[in-house]
C-alpha cells in the first residue's frame, strides 16, 4: 500500500513514520509554509494539570503523554538525532487562594495515572535551587512526570527516522494527481481542502530570552499563572508563552502588542536585570469548531487528521501511532470513532 502524506509538521510526519515502520512506502508532500505551528512550538507536555472536562480530549491527551518516553527512546535509536524532548518534571505555580484546593486535585489524578510522577510542594529553598531566577512569591509544586519538547528539533528528528525506513520527502505542495491513499495533515492550510471538518487558526506568539546569570544546567518546564508556560531550550536559553489569538490571517510577523504583553508577563517571573528578550516566534494552531482534533476517513481514499491545536506537541506522535495501526488494520488503543465527526451544533 503507498500512502500519499500532505503536510510534514508534526501530525503528518509522526504517521508517515509509524507508516513506514509498519512495511508501508510512504510519500510525504510539505511546502514549509511560514507560520507551520511545529515549528514555532516549544511547549509542554504535562496534560494533567489541565482543568478542562473534555473527556476525549482528556483521553487523548493524557494517553499521549504515557506514550513519549517510549517513543522518545526509539526514535532517537532510530534516527541517530536527539529529540530534545526532557522529562524534567513541572513546575506549576498558583495563587495562594487556589492552592490547597489545586493541590488536592493534582494529587488525586496522580493516584490513579503512574505517568503522573510524584507531585510535591516545593519549598521556597527547593524552588530556588530548580530555577534560581524564577520568581518565588507563589506557592509551587512539582509534578515529576512532566516534560518539555521544542517542535522544531522533534521534527527534525522524526524527518530523519522516516527517512531511515525508506519513506520519501518532497519539498512541494500537493497537486492532486494520482490515485493513491491521501492523507491530510494540512494544519492551518487545512482551509483550503473542500472537505469537513472547517480548520480555523489561532495565531500564537512566544517570546525567547537568556537568563544573563545562569546557573543550573537544567530547569523544569513552568506552568505559570493563567495560560503562560516558560519553557527551558538550551544553555540559557528560554520562551515564554503563548498569545491566543483567533484569526482568518496568515500574517507571521510578531506585533508590538504581544510583544508587549509578553513582556509583561515575563517580568511577573524574573526580575528585568536578569533577563535579555532576544527575538519572536510566531506559529498558526489548528482548531476544529469542537477544539477536538478530527481523525478520521473524508472518503474512501482519503484521510484527515487535523485540528491539534494547543495539544498537538503532546498528541500528535501517539496519534501516528494509532493512525497508523488502524490503516494497517492492527488494534488501536484509542478508539478513533470519537475523533471522527465533528458534534452538531445545539
Ligand atoms: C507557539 C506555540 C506553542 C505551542 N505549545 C504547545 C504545548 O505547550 N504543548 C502542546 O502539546 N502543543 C503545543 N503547540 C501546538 C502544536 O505545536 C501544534 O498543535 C502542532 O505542531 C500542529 O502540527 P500540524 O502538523 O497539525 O500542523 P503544522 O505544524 O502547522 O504543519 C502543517 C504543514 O502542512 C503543510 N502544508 C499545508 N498545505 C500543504 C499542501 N497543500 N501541500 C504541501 N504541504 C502543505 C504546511 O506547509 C505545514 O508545514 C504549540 C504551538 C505553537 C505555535
Amino acid at each position: 500500500m503507498h500512502y500519499t502524506i500532505i503536510g510534514g509538521g508534526l501530525a503528518g510526519v509522526s504517521i508517515g513514520y509509524h507508516l513506514v515502520k509498519l512495511g508501508s512506502q510512504v510519500t510525504i508532500y510539505d511546502r514549509n509554509d511560514e507560520g507551520q505551528a511545529t515549528f514555532a512550538s516549544a511547549g509542554i507536555v504535562c496534560p494533567w494539570i489541565s482543568q478542562r472536562r473534555n473527556k476525549k480530549w482528556y483521553r487523548l491527551v493524557t494517553k499521549s503523554a504515557s506514550y513519549y518516553p517510549s517513543f522518545i527512546k526509539e526514535l532517537e535509536t532510530d534516527s541517530q538525532l536527539s529529540t530534545g524532548y526532557k522529562n524534567s518534571g513541572a513546575i506549576c505555580l498558583f495563587k495562594e487562594n487556589i492552592f490547597d484546593k489545586t493541590v488536592k486535585r493534582i494529587s488525586h489524578k496522580a493516584i490513579d495515572n503512574p505517568d503522573v510522577g510524584k507531585v510535591r510542594i516545593l519549598s521556597t529553598d527547593e524552588l530556588n535551587q530548580l530555577h534560581p531566577a524564577l520568581t518565588d512569591q507563589y506557592p509551587a509544586l512539582i509534578v515529576e512526570g512532566g516534560g518539555q519538547v521544542r517542535g522544531k528539533k522533534l521534527l527534525a528528528a522524526l524527518k530523519a527516522g522516516f527517512l531511515e525506513h525508506g519513506g520519501v520527502w518532497k519539498n512541494e505542495s500537493y497537486k492532486e494527481d494520482d490515485d493513491s491513499f491521501k492523507i491530510y495533515a494540512t494544519g492551518a492550510w487545512g482551509k483550503e481542502q473542500s472537505y469537513k471538518p472547517e480548520i480555523s487558526h489561532q495565531r500564537a506568539e512566544i517570546m525567547y530570552f537568556r537568563l544573563k546569570n545562569q546557573t543550573v544546567e537544567q530547569s523544569p518546564v513552568v506552568m505559570a499563572l493563567g495560560p503562560t508556560y516558560i519553557v527551558h531550550l538550551e544553555d540559557n536559553e528560554y520562551v515564554i508563552g503563548t498569545t491566543h489569538i483567533d484569526t482568518d490571517s496568515f500574517d507571521c510577523q510578531p506585533t508590538k502588542e504581544s510583544y508587549d504583553y509578553l513582556e509583561s508577563e515575563l517580568y511577573k517571573y524574573f526580575k528585568k536585570d536578569e533577563v535579555e528578550i532576544t527575538q519572536m516566534g510566531v506559529g498558526l494552531k489548528p482548531y476544529t469548531r469542537d477544539y477536538l482534533p478530527f481523525i478520521g476517513y473524508v472518503d474512501d481514499n482519503t484521510f484527515v487528521v487535523n485540528g491539534m491545536g494547543s495539544t498537538g506537541l503532546t498528541a500528535s506522535p501517539f496519534v501516528g501511532r494509532e493512525v497508523a495501526n488502524l490503516l494497517h488494520g492492527k488494534p488501536t488503543d484509542l478508539d478513533l470513532s470519537d475523533y471522527s465527526y465533528i458534534e452538531s451544533e445545539t
